[in-house]
């Protein structure tokens, strides 16, 4: 089933025409060659020969959409024109987020897949022009690739202020020693964006011991990819366990300065969480056209599904999920848009109650379609556990929990209750 975007009444011209527009490629151009793109899904009962003509072929499709993605004026979307994207605006862009998401792996198609997307936003805001010239435009053309390494096995990643990663200044160069993981696409990486503790004792680039941003190549000698770590009864995944021993990079690989570290990462995950909660919702809503479709179709006990209350019940409680998930994360993209204080709870707020959404309205889909929801041949399970993982990626639940609550009690403490209608 295609997604059907309509006119949405009172929204700008412009972000219908972005709605529409992207629509059309996500319908014509992706959808039909969707499992294709997947390939790999498909192929235990796969030969090499065959595997490698799949791989191929995957290869080739995906270079040909994203031609008619660039056509189409819809590529990176979330860069300024002068780096080759879009330059939407945030608003604008979450819209797309959430029609792109409609078809798996579309984000990458549109060269806003993560981690790249949000490490080219941080070039953006904070590289010189060297690093822009030698890591932000070969990474915009798709010619190279990068990961983003904050977390790490022996401190809380939910709490930032704990990473030990260091990274001592020796002269000109940086020398980094840490142990990182989950840095996603880690395999495919030719540079990772490394978040340390750095000690410039000079204090030139900033006070020592505060957190800093330091591109690393990862062809650096010391830089040691251990292993992508196997996730969900997987072998292995591109999320990768890495180490870095003494690794040295030139001072001019400094990202900002020393003691903008945590502010780069929350410049990123913030306006992150926002999308990753669109992507979501668009993927919610490819789920609930799937569920639909097969309680319409399938017989069972002398019936279509569409006629048994308990599916009824689940199509009328997953519209309610998707819509509730939809117009938070919209209000919280319009608050970040307008500069808004409270932005920070809202964005919170979602980034709790839209995975979790997400998570029923996909299991529910699973359920209609019975053993095949749980197959490859759909996308319903990859969304299963992927909505799992936003519960725990992006800072987990809890914290953000937390951290509404501290937001209104200070508000209302300060005499400030709560105006829901604003
Ligand atoms: C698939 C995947 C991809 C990822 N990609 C990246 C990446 O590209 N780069 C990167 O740097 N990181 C990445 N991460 C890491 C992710 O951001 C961290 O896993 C996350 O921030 C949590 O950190 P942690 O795993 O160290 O858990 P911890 O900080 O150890 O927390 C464990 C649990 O403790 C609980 N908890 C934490 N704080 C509190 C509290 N205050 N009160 C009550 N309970 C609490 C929560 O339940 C939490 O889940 C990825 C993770 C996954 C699963």
């Amino acid at each position: 089933m295609a997604i059907n975007v309509e006119e949405v009444p009172g929204l700008a011209p412009e972000l219908n025409d972005i709605r529409r527009r992207t629509a059309r490629v996500v319908n014509e151009d992706i959808l039909p060659v969707e499992a294709e793109l997947t390939w790999l899904s498909r192929g235990y009962a796969l030969d090499a020969e065959e595997r490698e003509h799949h791989r191929r072929r995957a290869i080739v499709l995906k270079e040909e959409i994203k031609a008619k993605v660039a056509e189409a004026g819809l590529w990176a979307p979330h860069l300024p024109t002068e780096y080759g994207g879009m330059g939407l605006d945030f608003l604008s862009l979450a819209y797309m987020h959430e029609i792109l998401a409609y078809a798996a792996g579309a984000s990458e198609l549109f060269g806003v897949a993560a981690p790249n997307a949000g490490n080219a936003s941080l070039l953006v805001k904070y590289g010189t022009k060297e690093q822009k010239e030698r890591f932000l435009i070969p990474l915009v053309e798709g010619k190279i690739e990068s990961g983003f390494s904050m977390t790490e096995p022996d401190s809380a990643g939910s709490d930032p202020r704990s990473l030990r990663a260091e990274a001592v200044r020796e002269g000109d160069e940086w020398v980094i020693n840490g142990h990182k993981w989950f840095t996603s696409n880690g395999i495919a990486a030719d540079f990772f964006i490394v978040m340390c503790r750095g000690f410039d004792q000079s204090g030139e680039l900033g006070p020592a011991g505060q957190m800093v941003q330091i591109i690393v190549p990862t062809a650096t000698r010391g830089v040691e990819v251990v292993r992508g770590i196997g996730i969900f009864g997987h072998e292995h995944s591109d999320h990768c366990e890495v180490v870095y021993d003494n690794v040295r990079v030139p001072v001019a690989n400094t990202l900002g300065l020393v003691g903008e570290g945590h502010q780069a990462a929350q410049d990123r995950l913030g306006a992150g969480r926002v999308y990753h909660c669109m992507n979501s919702i668009g993927q919610m809503w490819r789920a609930f056209d799937l569920m639909m479709e097969r309680a319409m179709g399938r017989q069972v006990h002398g019936g279509l599904l569409r006629d048994k209350q308990f599916i009824q019940g689940f199509i009328a409680d997953s519209y309610s999920d998707l819509q509730a998930a939809r117009l938070m994360t919209v209000q919280a993209a319009e608050k970040v848009s307008r500069g808004d204080p409270e932005a920070r709870t809202a964005i919170s707020a979602i980034k709790v109650f839209v995975p979790a959404a997400f998570a029923r309205v996909v299991d529910r889909a699973i359920q209609v379609w019975g053993g095949a929801g749980v197959t490859n041949d759909l996308p319903l399970s990859r969304m299963f556990l992927s909505a799992r993982v936003l519960r725990i990626a992006d800072g987990p639940d809890e914290v953000h929990r937390i951290l509404v609550a501290k937001n209104l009690l200070r508000r209302y403490e300060a005499g400030r209750p709560l105006d829901f209608a604003s």
